[in-house]
């Protein structure tokens, strides 16, 4: 069964970094935009069932990229604002947006919506309960405290970069996560030209609980791809 893929519209990085892991905790693929521009980038190279997008865009706002999109093809259309503007919530309706919710937005209430919608159009994915904790070889990865936690019970605060592209790869064992995907992940940027960020982030990673560098048994380097998971997540 394929998972549904979602877009998230929106300029503003905390925001759509939260609403990126919201859906990815609900067991959805994600990809995301930050204008116009780059909605339609995404939606060339990309079938996308869902688009959840934040009306105050730079360059084109929502309502005119949902007006742009009705008369091309039929997405489900999640719309978000900061303004509690009815009348933005009326012509958000007319232009063909399926819901609409005013930030702050409650993620339960926005992952429900985005549900019923989506099971109107495609099957959902099989969702496994968000796991706060990982483990995985002996180890434990926390997401409240971004702790990894040795064998021997020894813990270590991850930096956020690293939490974000360890999880991830721990999410999806065996999945090859490619340099643009983890950049993305990790801080919401794409990657720019002779960009070691990732690589750099991946030798860290590793650094914790490799014995051996030039043999990694965890995390795997797939040349001219990305990185993957190899280790054995722990069932409890
Ligand atoms: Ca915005």
């Amino acid at each position: 069964m394929q998972t549904p893929v979602v877009l998230i519209v929106e300029d503003e990085e905390v925001t759509r970094l939260n609403l990126v892991s919201l859906f990815q905790g609900e067991g959805y693929d994600v990809i995301e935009a930050i204008n116009g521009d780059e909605m339609n980038q995404r939606l060339a190279d990309t079938k996308v069932n869902l688009i959840v997008m934040d009306i105050n865009l730079p360059g084109k706002n929502g309502l005119i990229l949902a007006r742009e999109l009705r008369q091309k093809e039929k997405i489900g259309l999640i719309f978000l604002t900061g303004r509690d503007s009815e009348v933005d919530r009326i012509l958000g309706l007319e232009i063909g947006a399926d819901d609409y919710l005013t930030k702050p937005f409650n993620p339960r209430e926005l992952t429900i919506r985005a549900r019923n919608l989506l099971s109107r159009t495609v099957a959902q994915p099989v969702v496994e309960e968000h796991k706060s904790v990982v483990t995985f070889n002996g180890w434990t990865l926390d997401e409240n405290s971004r702790n990894l936690t040795s064998p021997k019970g020894e813990s270590r605060r991850l930096p956020k970069g690293e939490y974000r592209a360890l999880r991830l790869m721990l999410d999806t064992p065996g999945k090859i996560f490619t340099r643009e995907q983890l950049i993305r992940h990790m801080t919401g940027r794409e990657l720019r030209p002779n960009d070691r960020t990732v690589d750099v982030t991946i030798r860290r990673i590793r650094k914790h609980f490799e014995t051996d560098m030039d043999t990694p048994e965890l995390i795997s380097t797939i040349h001219g791809e990305g990185y993957r998971f190899v280790g054995h997540i722990d069932k409890d």
